[in-house]
């Protein structure tokens, strides 16, 4: 079998995700084979270094042998079992160490399939609980402008990214938007903290006015990740979980793409020291291996759920999949590679090897920022570094980094003309300079003419 023909095959019946699918009629896709740790390997024996964790989902690369192991056992014995009326030791075992592993107050975890699912379902729930408490006025929920919360209609609704929302707007319910704390956006010589300070006015005040209306307020803690990998000091986080309570708001932390050690901390939130009202989980949960999300939340919402069945005040939102057993037991064993493999300690050392390989993209003419919290570190292509005027989008220069690259044997994914690694944490050091070498030849070549 030839990449050749599979692209061909795959072109007849295949529809792909954030795809312009007449793109493959020039550059085609490319089927692989087999992976193995940070590597992807095609048909033709080409390799390729998965530097964004298949769309920030690995943790412990490819073909993973502890993962393996434990998902065979599960395999052999239960795949999967109605999650309603039934229970399994995997999605036990799973909750308590979610319980355990969060930040305090966060008791209680509910289940589904993926990010967006995990924000519909906290959404509903804040909504839901209000309700429950009598507060029917309470309909609204506050974004943060250039936020990503997933594609379904609920989620894609409380995210702010243009180019995923604008086509679909009349679908969506209407949000409140509040200027981002994102700091590239920061005045010269003004600190990501006191720009996040200063953002955060607009939080207030969007509070102040609102509140009464307002279920919940939902942020991506500390790095807008599909918002190309713009970021921001926990401080803001600080302020708002106070703000929050003051106003008697909910904050929801959607921490899909930033959880598990992505930021350095195993959530972000703990950078600021907050526990969310909800905490939602999913990509780097199972390790990359199964669709999984949860939702973690407080005794406080759960009580006000909690009754006799004739109040009709249950929480009723289920999907099939619920508690998948194979996915429950990716996630306990990632979790306990976490604890036995001291992940956080390791990925301190990688976080300063990235930004040692990296720090050359600060000199180049086309490079307005390189910027970096913990194991993200986002490299912004602009036309003029002085005056950070953009390159105009048809160009598509992040497009040809791709491609670039990909020749290469390294998968990037800019997002837009910011191009990012998010590698898998077995990634080394060597392969951490094969990276950035292989990406400066390939911005080279992407900003030429
Ligand atoms: C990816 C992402 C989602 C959506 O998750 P899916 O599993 O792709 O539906 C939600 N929130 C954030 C912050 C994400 O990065």
């Amino acid at each position: 079998m030839t990449n050749h023909l599979l692209a061909l095959r795959d072109r007849q019946v295949l529809w792909h995700p954030c795809t312009q699918m007449k793109d493959h009629e020039t550059f085609p896709i490319i089927p692989i084979k087999q992976g193995q740790g940070v590597w992807l390997e095609d048909f033709e024996g080409n390799r390729y270094l998965d530097a964004i964790s298949s769309w920030w989902v690995n943790l412990f690369g490819h073909a993973n042998p502890i993962i393996n192991q434990a998902l065979k056992d599960q395999l052999d014995t239960l795949e999967h079992v109605i999650f309603a009326g039934f229970s399994h030791e995997a999605a036990i075992l799973l909750a308590e160490k979610l319980v355990e592993v969060t930040p305090d107050g966060l008791k209680r975890c509910f289940l589904a399939d993926n990010g967006s699912a995990a924000v519909e379902v906290a959404l509903k729930m804040s909504f839901h609980y209000w309700r429950n408490l009598g507060q029917i006025n309470k309909t609204k929920f506050i974004t943060l402008e250039n936020s990503y919360h997933g594609e379904t209609i609920g989620a894609l609704a409380v995210g702010n990214v243009a180019l995923y929302k604008q086509t679909y707007a009349p679908l969506l319910m209407e949000v409140i938007s509040v200027p981002s704390p994102d700091c590239y956006a920061c005045e010269t010589g003004e600190t990501w903290y006191d720009y996040s300070v200063r953002q955060f006015a607009f939080m207030e005040q969007a509070l102040q006015e609102h509140a009464e209306h307002v279920c919940a307020v939902i942020v991506e803690p500390l790095v807008q990740c599909a918002g190309n990998m713009r970021m921001y000091d926990p401080i803001y986080l600080t302020l708002l979980r106070e703000a929050c309570d003051r106003y008697q708001v909910h904050l929801i932390a959607d921490e899909v793409a930033v959880g598990f050690g992505r930021t350095g901390t195993l959530f972000a939130c703990e950078q600021a020291n907050i526990s969310p009202d909800f905490m939602c989980l999913s990509k780097g949960l199972t390790g990359g291996y199964l669709p999984l999300s949860a939702v973690m939340t407080t005794d406080q919402v759960y009580q006000a759920f909690y009754a006799d069945y004739q109040t009709m005040s249950a929480f009723l939102h289920s999907h099939s999949y619920t508690g998948n057993a194979l996915a429950c037991r990716a996630g306990v064993t990632t979790l306990a590679i976490f604890e036995q493999q001291q992940v956080l300690a390791h990925n301190h050392h990688l976080a300063q090897a990235m930004r040692k390989v990296a720090a050359c993209f600060q000199e180049h003419p086309n490079v307005a920022e390189v910027r970096q919290t913990g194991m993200i570190l986002a490299i912004e292509l602009v036309k003029n570094k002085y005056s950070r005027q953009v390159f105009p989008w048809q160009e598509r220069r992040g497009y040809r980094v791709y491609q670039q690259a990909l020749a290469q044997g390294v998968l990037l994914r800019p997002l837009g003309n910011v191009i990012y690694f998010m590698p898998p944490y077995v990634i080394t050091e060597e392969e951490l300079a094969l990276l950035a070498k292989v990406t400066w030849q390939s911005l080279v070549l992407a900003v030429k003419d």
